[in-house]
């Protein structure tokens, strides 16, 4: 079976793993957890990183970071993974789900505008969605397939607005946007290390932002919120500390960052000159803004429902390769059945299941690319 995406765990892992052992630092304070965050503000151009022990725990300190409360409402495109919104929820928060644009499936900064426009208005300092009364407290963007969101746009529509932008940059890392790393693009930004990632910790996220002050809250909030040794506290804090067994691995992983990016956006390149001509297929979009991580890669098949793609993906699985289709909408899962949405959720609504993701491992070999592509076209008919 050539799987969908596993990680790659052929450098310094091992070694790294054994050190910890060795030096018995297996928890939560060791030399790898401080290496990491090093590394992570490094390559994200940010004051400082956190480890912390998932993504969806990045997101939610995020949001606590820029004062999101209990009862707000935060921003966010329906078509994400859920783990964006549960971060929302997590914080006692409702989000309030906008569309995508169809050109980089990230959310669309003028529709978003008009949505804000249309229904809220300023109380004080407080952005008040009309119709519930609840504050609105801030925007999540999220990187869809390691594409950067259009931030020059989001930034500008939220300092109009006066609200926060909490970037999930979960599947972004390496992506830049006009030449900026992450840490330059938004408040706040948080990213997964999970196992399905361009980089893993086996399970992690890194929070980072280029405010120091942001940093230290975050740090401190995700380690018990501790004054002093004497067991004094002086917040609700979160156990939401990566241990230094997962920064190892982090840490040999990030070594190979940059080689792993450049594969990840040769697969998605491979799979778009493969498919190219054959009508009604077309590649996995790449805004001109950014340049992509590239985090998945796959194809967009223009007259397909969603019971198409799951056949498509059975019949793929009987020639030996995983392919899924992708993020059904937040709101269409029935957690969030009743949460506000913007009137219109049709661009969200149109693509989801016209998406089907492809093996595209950092590990994968041109054999392997080959034989995806050939037994796609099969299955397709071509
Ligand atoms: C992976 C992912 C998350 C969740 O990260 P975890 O580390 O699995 O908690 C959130 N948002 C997006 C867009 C993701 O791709």
């Amino acid at each position: 079976m050539i799987p969908l995406a596993v990680p790659n765990l052929r450098g310094n892992e091992r070694a790294y793993l054994n050190q910890c052992i060795d030096t018995e630092f297996v928890s939560s304070v060791g030399a790898f957890v401080t290496r990491l965050e090093g590394m992570g503000a490094e390559v994200t151009h940010s004051v400082r990183s956190v480890a912390v022990s998932s993504g969806t725990a990045a997101l939610q300190l995020a949001l606590l970071s820029q004062g999101v409360l209990s009862g707000d409402m935060v921003a966010v495109p329906s078509f994400t993974f859920i783990a964006s919104v549960n971060s929302i929820s997590h914080c006692g928060a409702v989000p309030w789900f906008m569309d995508i644009d169809g050109d980089s499936w990230t959310l669309d900064p003028f529709r978003f505008a008009n949505e804000l426009g249309a229904k809220t208005k300023k109380v004080g300092d407080d952005l008040i969605h009309i119709e519930t009364g609840r504050r609105v407290a801030a925007v999540m963007p999220v990187y869809t397939l390691g594409n950067t969101a259009d931030m020059d746009a989001i930034n500008g529509v939220a300092a109009e607005f006066g609200i926060p932008v909490i970037a999930d940059a979960a599947c972004a890392l390496g992506a830049r946007y006009k030449g900026k790393a992450v840490g330059d693009l938004a408040d706040v930004s948080a990213i997964s290390l999970n196992g399905n990632k361009t980089i893993t910790a086996g399970g992690g996220g890194l929070v980072v932002a280029n405010d120091a002050k942001v940093m230290d809250f975050v740090k401190h909030i995700s380690t018990t919120a501790r004054t002093s040794p004497e067991y004094d506290f002086d917040m609700v804090g979160f156990n939401y500390r990566m241990t230094n067994l997962q920064a190892a691995v982090a840490c040999a992983q990030m070594e190979r960052l940059q080689e792993f990016v450049d594969k990840k956006r040769f697969v998605r390149s491979f799979y778009q000159h493969a498919f190219e001509g054959l009508p009604a297929v077309s590649p996995f979009p790449v805004p001109s803004w950014c340049d992509s991580a590239c985090w998945f890669s796959g194809l967009v098949i223009e007259e397909a429902d969603h019971a198409f793609m799951v056949e498509l993906c059975e019949k793929l699985k009987d020639d030996g390769i995983e392919a899924r289709t992708f993020w059904k909408p937040v709101h269409m899962q029935p957690p969030y059945f009743k949460a506000p949405r913007a009137d219109d959720l049709t661009v969200t609504e149109s693509i989801w299941s016209k998406v089907l993701t492809l093996p595209c491992s950092t590990g994968i070999t041109l054999g392997e690319l080959e034989f995806v592509a050939e037994s796609v076209k099969k299955e397709l008919g071509y």
